[in-house]
């Protein structure tokens, strides 16, 4: 029986797991009959189980003294180059499908920044929208006692991811420290204070760019004078969006779950000031920039709209910076209509497979989400290291070596695709050089 068909047997109702690796076993094909010791360890079916799965109960007390229960998960995909890696997502659409697909892309992704981490993913359903601070801290505490025992600095670090930043990190830092009495890094994405990296808030939004820029540079082509369309409001799209102005790009679109506002002018510093109050101090909707700004238009959702029309603007760029599949094969074809040549992921598989098809038939430069987000977990592993030196490097220091890092991915994802006939293809690059990485590596420690 084919992989495909054995995990969906295995595990039905796990879409999106099945969607990541449908991609990864399609781009490796060519490898596997170049590497027979590959198939004759039986590497694809063993990469494809995560070597452990952790799932919790998490209940936690309201403010009204209610008692809720929410499911807590981690989920330790491969540790064959390093300890498991990999963020923690606190969203209600949060399950092991979810995250098993999350954990499988951060495997071939933490393989391409260089640094030797393994892939993991975790987090829980529960809801942070609406949630008082403190009913914020007690479910971090409560996902804290219990994630403890099974995490540490030599085993498994978790980070931030979507409802996970600076503040829930704290929280789950400051019990992991009582419950064992040690200061050590066993998260990144810690505030400065802390044991935290400069950049870190940053690294995933303006890696995206640096990807898109040396995407770009291939053709011959900067970001100077192009225009942009960004989705999503929260850390990814935010620091995507300064990263763009400061390279002389047009940022004119953003999101979040209610609607998208475009705003033809494009957004300025003092407009993404305003962007980044709303968003991260008042929690508010993007809506309210099109109150603050009448220049703007903001559009509602519309659910039953079957493309999305923030994807239908004519611009150069595009960065996807909201959730999984938010392009479908429809909004795809409009951003090619479009004249739209540089697609530059910052969220984790945000193209369903019908809209990658549509990119990569075109002239587009598609850079997919393992290799254009990679940024940040990359400063996270540059967080790592500083915590082991016990010592903090400048903001120069770890911008530079994120920037290396990202020309290093794209040059690794170029000369790949080139190597297996698929020149320009990001999606064979990507898929190929992580596998490659992890593969060997998995052949030299035997079957564990
Ligand atoms: N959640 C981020 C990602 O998707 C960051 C993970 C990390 O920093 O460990 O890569």
């Amino acid at each position: 029986m084919e992989i495909l068909e054995i995990i969906k047997a295995r595990d039905p109702q796990e879409r999106e797991f099945h969607q990541a690796v449908s991609e990864v076993v399609e781009s490796i094909k060519p490898v596997l009959d170049r590497n027979p010791e590959y198939r004759s360890a039986n590497i694809v079916e063993r990469i494809v189980e995560p070597e452990r799965v952790i799932m919790f109960r998490v209940p936690w007390v309201d403010d009204q003294g209610k008692v809720h229960v929410n499911r807590g998960y981690r989920v330790e995909m491969n540790s064959a180059i390093g300890p498991y890696k990999g963020g923690l997502r606190f969203h209600p659409s949060v399950n092991l499908g979810i995250l098993k697909f999350l954990a499988f892309e951060q495997v071939f992704k933490n393989a391409l920044t260089t640094l030797p981490m393994g892939g993991g993913k975790g987090g829980s359903d529960f809801d942070p929208k609406g949630k008082t601070p403190m009913e914020i801290q007690r479910f971090c505490q409560s996902f804290m006692i219990e994630l403890s025992r099974h995490i540490g600095p030599n085993t498994d670090v978790p980070a931030g991811d979507i409802g996970v930043g600076a503040r829930e990190i704290g929280y789950m830092f400051g019990m992991y420290k009582k419950l064992r009495n040690e200061f050590t890094g066993v998260l990144t994405g810690k505030r400065l204070n802390w044991g935290g990296s400069l950049i870190r808030p940053e690294a995933t939004g303006y890696g995206a760019v640096y990807f898109s820029a040396e995407m770009l540079n291939v053709t011959g082509k900067t970001l100077e004078g192009t225009t942009s369309l960004v989705s999503g409001s929260g850390n990814v799209a935010q620091f995507t969006m300064e990263k763009l102005i400061e390279l002389g790009s047009k940022p004119m679109t953003f999101s979040d779950s209610s609607g998208y506002i475009y705003d033809e002018r494009g957004v300025d510093r003092d407009k993404l000031e305003f962007i980044m109050q709303l968003k991260n101090v008042r929690f508010g909707r993007v809506k309210e920039y099109a109150e603050k700004y009448p220049e703007a238009v903001y559009t509602p959702v519309d659910p039953a709209r079957d493309y999305n029309p923030l994807w239908d603007h004519k611009a150069d760029c595009a960065f996807p910076c909201a959730t999984q599949n938010e392009i479908n094969g429809k909004d795809a074809a409009n951003l090619v209509k479009n004249g739209v040549h540089v697609v530059s992921e910052g969220a984790n598989m945000p193209t369903t497979p019908d809209g990658v098809d549509i990119f990569l038939d075109s002239h587009l430069l598609y850079g997919p989400g393992k290799a254009a987000n990679a940024g940040g977990v990359s400063v996270s592993g540059l967080e790592m290291t500083q915590n082991s030196m016990r010592m903090a490097w400048t903001r120069e220091e770890v911008d530079q070596r994120l920037q290396i890092i990202m020309r290093t991915i794209h040059k690794m994802c170029l000369d790949t695709a080139e190597q297996y006939g698929t020149p320009l293809n990001y999606v064979n690059g990507a898929n190929i050089a992580g596998f490659v990485k992890v593969a060997d590596s998995m052949l030299d420690q035997g079957i564990v």
